[in-house]
């Protein structure tokens, strides 16, 4: 393959883009604001499941109060209506009255059990009503480091994404000015291995920093200028300068 020195050099440009466009996708893939994100992710989603646990057992605590406290209310409508009964004078036999007073005794008692149950519902709603708040703090402090990490890897891939899009069209000026076979061959070997020109730098490879040997180098003194040279250890396109020691 035959194509103009100058031409090869471009080459050397166009690798030099795509190791430039290789650099961004690699920062774009390794952004350490990901890793946060998907821990600080993790940390939500744990939290958010452990509020709707707690919410549900203070829910359900709520609930277990309302309905002690109506079997209290049961229990003192009850001593109400023997106490009137009893105040009214209406039972007049000493049977009748004892049984009214040992029936208000024991619903006394019946109340205080009752009462006693509400204050320990009281008490382990209180500190289910504790837990979720707490849990509600740590959740949305998490959500906070959250959107911040997810704010600046947004502002990152921004930057990322505007500077791949000056170097792709940087890339395709340049491509433009190269033969369509020649960039074609330099297209299969930077699929093959990653870049596809390197220089000749005193006599050694830059793509596989090989030294060549000294009947390589005699080969390419006499190659023709437009010779498309290819190195012998990567098979790079092997791109000739005045840096070359030729
Ligand atoms: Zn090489």
């Amino acid at each position: 393959m035959k194509a103009a020195p100058e031409v090869q050099k471009r080459l050397l440009d166009l690798a030099e883009l795509d190791s430039a466009l290789d650099r961004l996708a690699h920062r774009r893939r390794t952004l350490p604001e990901l890793a946060e994100i998907d821990d600080q992710s993790r940390r939500y989603a744990k939290l958010a499941t452990e509020v709707i646990e707690a919410e549900t057992e203070a829910g359900d605590l709520a609930r277990e109060q309302t309905k002690a406290e109506a079997d209290v209310d049961t229990v003192r409508t009850r001593i109400d209506r023997d106490q009137k009964r009893l105040d009214s004078g209406a039972v007049s036999s000493a049977r009748d009255l004892s049984g009214l007073q040992s029936e208000i005794t024991s619903l006394h008692r019946r109340q205080g059990d009752l009462e006693e149950v509400v204050l320990e519902i009281m008490e382990r709603r209180e500190a289910a009503d504790a837990r979720v708040t707490g849990l509600l703090a740590r959740r949305d402090e998490v959500r906070t480091t959250l959107s911040a990490a997810e704010a600046r890897r947004d502002t990152a891939l921004a930057d990322i994404d505007k500077e791949t899009g000056e170097v792709r069209s940087r890339r395709a000026a340049v491509a433009e000015e190269i033969p369509a076979d020649l960039l074609k061959l330099y297209e299969k070997l930077r699929e093959q291995y990653g870049v596809g020109a390197a220089m000749l730098q005193a006599g050694r490879c830059q793509g596989c920093k090989v030294a060549l040997s000294i009947a390589e180098m005699n080969h390419i003194k006499s190659a023709a200028a437009d010779e498309v040279l290819r190195c012998e250890e990567c098979r790079r396109i092997l791109v000739r300068t005045d840096a070359s020691g030729l």
